[in-house]
């Protein structure tokens, strides 16, 4: 076979696994046989540049970094809903609907999901943009993120889809991934994600593309939009978006009268908990298009269609007391501490009060009886006091001034939400929790040491900082409860062991505020060493790309505090790896540093994937763009007049794919 069927059979297994994947939730294939049809793929594609396809499966990885969206006008408005909140509100609106048409009415009844609104269209069966909702006329064109999004097809199958249309539906992070991310989110020291909803449009919102793709966002689709659609029903709409391979939720329903409706509206009251995502109420349609073009629309929103939103689950309980949690930047968290209630499914004994502000709006006091709800988050919040059960004597809270551990006077800085403990050397939570971030799986990964046995050593006065754990010996740790000869044998052998650990983990160990697992590689790769890194000033460190102004201040106060400077001597002098390797460096050239490119159009000798890769690991820095700050243009084949008009104008230098091969010879 020849490389192009070759590549167009690869293409269309992979566009049918995936299908069967992410839509039917049913793989037919293993992830490591798909894994390895994908790099086939992406080897071919990388040889034959010639049959570029900007739908290819690849592409769903992501790497475009799109610096500010563009803005775009619809093609069909996109309408809000109006809001019904009782049985007598749809009542109602059923009544004014048969006032203007004659016949019987049947309605759509579907979920109401909670997410970010998106409008994605097709051209000949091909995925060609997907804009936001905005403010209904115009949006954001978010095509690269959206690519990335596994349920949204790429191709469709089939062949009676119109010629162009959109399709509308919900862009949701359903509730498994949302804990995953805020779990990565607080052991990098960081507020964790308020909702589900806003984590779901603010990753769309993301600058790469690269990292929209690792976080597991789900688009599901309910609204066919466009002329001649070939249909007549919203039902039939539905069946035939399935049919062409879009990720339609089963759960809507023909309802053949109001009464079906309500049915439907109760069934789903009980039971949306049991779905993987948020749904936040039913949406009722006029089920035939005819009808909803008879009924037409408000300045706002369409006659023939009406949310139901649920009531959110809400509880009120007794608030025993408040209590406040340090964190191990120090950062306290007040919790409330109820009698135990069941909500959504689980006792719920603790909820979240957030911070001091909070605390003061809803005027919460122990002794309250509180409305506590469950939303998409995690911990539970209180809502609201109930002051009707209010005792008399109560006093407004008085917020905690000292540090509930070690009572070093609280900060709390400018603009900042949170109280800190500053005492970070001698408060316990503090000592505890940076050992244990430094050990945790992402950072140095210590074999045979867990977070209950850091807690114990400090405890002992065995160690004091995580320096210390390489001045350990087996006989120190032995006497610990539940220590035996080997266990104690292991944990020696785990720390001698992590001296091995790349330099990127090892910053990402030291705890330094707002540098997660990312920021810690862009920085290694920036600074290379960790001295270079401690005496670079705020400006060069926000000079780096995606190092803004508080990620670069904390840096700054990380390394200018002097016992943050004795443990990292410490640390040299056991071995771990403060720079990065000979071997890594070896691999990197700065031929292209400080320098621009935008590359446009098809090569023939490399993909555009590796053409990016290449401008990154000479030093450059690729974006998708062209503006003053431009130095090159590589151009291809089949770029746009207009890109080629735009660089000339700026007077941005364009050069083929064989004179940027040059530049980076050797
Ligand atoms: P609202 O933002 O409260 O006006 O509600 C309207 C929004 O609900 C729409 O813009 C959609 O994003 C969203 N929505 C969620 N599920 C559905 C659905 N099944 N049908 C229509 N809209 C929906
Ligand atoms: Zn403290």
């Amino acid at each position: 076979m020849d490389a192009k069927h070759k590549i167009e059979q690869l293409r269309s297994e992979l566009h049918e696994h995936n299908y069967k994947y992410y839509v039917l939730d049913n793989p037919e294939i293993s992830d490591y046989d798909f894994d390895m049809k994908l790099k086939e793929l992406q080897e071919l594609e990388q040889a034959h540049p010639e049959f570029y396809d900007s739908n290819s499966p690849t592409m769903r990885v992501g790497g475009e970094v799109t610096k500010s969206f563009k803005t775009v006008v619809h093609d069909f408005p996109m309408y809000s809903l109006s809001n019904s909140y009782s049985k007598e509100d749809l009542e109602d609106w059923e009544t004014r609907i048969q006032k203007i048409v004659e016949e019987p009415v049947e309605f759509t009844c579907e979920l109401k999901y909670d997410g970010a609104s998106i409008s994605l269209t097709y051209e000949n069966g091909e995925f060609v943009r997907a804009v936001t909702r905005g403010d209904g006329t115009q949006g954001d064109e978010i095509t690269h993120n959206v690519k990335t999004i596994r349920s949204v097809p790429l191709k469709l199958k089939g062949d009676d889809y119109p010629e162009r249309f959109d399709i509308r539906g919900e862009i949701v992070l359903p509730y498994e991934g949302f804990a995953k991310l805020n779990a990565e989110k607080v052991e990098q020291g960081e507020e964790p994600y308020a909702n589900p909803r806003n984590t779901a449009s603010g990753s769309l919102k993301l600058q790469d593309s690269g990292e929209v793709a690792k976080r597991p966002l789900l688009c599901l689709l309910y609204n066919l939009t466009g002329e001649n659609l070939g249909v007549d029903t919203q039902m039939e709409s539905l069946t035939k978006a399935r049919a062409w391979g879009f990720n339609v939720p089963e759960e809507a329903q023909l309802a053949k009268s109001m009464e079906a409706v309500f049915n439907y509206i109760d069934y789903w009251d009980k039971h949306r908990r049991d779905l993987p995502y948020e749904t936040d109420g039913v949406v009722i349609k006029v089920n035939s298009l005819q009808q909803q073009e008879e009924l037409g629309y408000t300045a706002k929103s369409p006659r023939w269609a009406m949310a139901y939103k649920f009531k959110a689950e809400q509880v009120s309980t007794l608030l025993n007391e408040i209590t406040y949690q340090v964190g191990r930047t120090g950062a306290i968290t007040p919790v409330a501490n109820l009698d135990p209630v069941q909500l959504a499914g689980t006792t719920v004994k603790r909820a979240s009060l957030h911070n001091a502000d909070q605390i003061e709006k809803l005027d919460v006091r122990e002794g309250d009886v509180v409305f506590v709800e469950k939303g998409g988050e995690i911990i539970p919040k209180i809502i609201g006091v109930d002051f009707t059960q209010r005792n008399p004597d109560s006093k407004p809270t008085e917020y905690i001034k000292v540090c509930p551990v070690c009572e070093t006077p609280l900060e709390r800085k400018e603009g900042e939400a949170l109280h800190f403990c500053p005492n970070s050397e001698g408060c316990p939570p503090q000592i505890i929790g940076r050992i244990q971030h430094f050990i945790s799986r992402k950072a140095m990964d210590i074999e045979g040491l867990g977070g209950e046995t850091v807690a114990l050593l400090v405890k002992e006065n065995l160690i004091e900082d995580y320096a210390d754990l390489y001045t350990l010996k087996k006989e120190d740790v032995l006497p610990l409860e539940r220590m035996a000869e080997k266990s104690a044998e292991n944990l020696i052998q785990g720390i001698e062991a992590s001296k091995e650990v790349p330099f990127e983990r090892v910053l990402f160990g030291l705890g330094i505020r707002y540098v997660g697992e990312t920021v810690a590689k862009k920085l290694v790769k920036a600074y290379k060493s960790i001295d270079v890194l401690a005496s670079a000033s705020l400006e060069n460190l926000t000079s780096v790309d995606e190092i803004g102004e508080r990620i670069a201040q904390s840096v700054v106060e990380f390394f200018s505090d002097d016992a943050n400077k004795e443990r990292i001597d410490r640390l040299r002098s056991y071995g771990l790896n403060l720079e990065i390797s000979e071997e890594e460096l070896e691999n990197q050239s700065q031929k292209l540093a400080d320098l621009t490119l935008v590359i446009s159009g098809v090569f023939e000798k490399v993909s555009r994937k590796e053409l990016q890769n290449l401008i990154e690991t000479h030093g450059g820095k690729n974006t998708s763009s062209i503006s003053k700050k431009t130095d090159y243009l590589v151009a291809g084949d089949n770029m746009g007049p207009s890109k080629r008009t735009k660089a000339e104008n700026l007077g941005v230098k364009i050069i083929t794919e064989d004179e940027f091969l040059k530049m980076i010879e050797d």
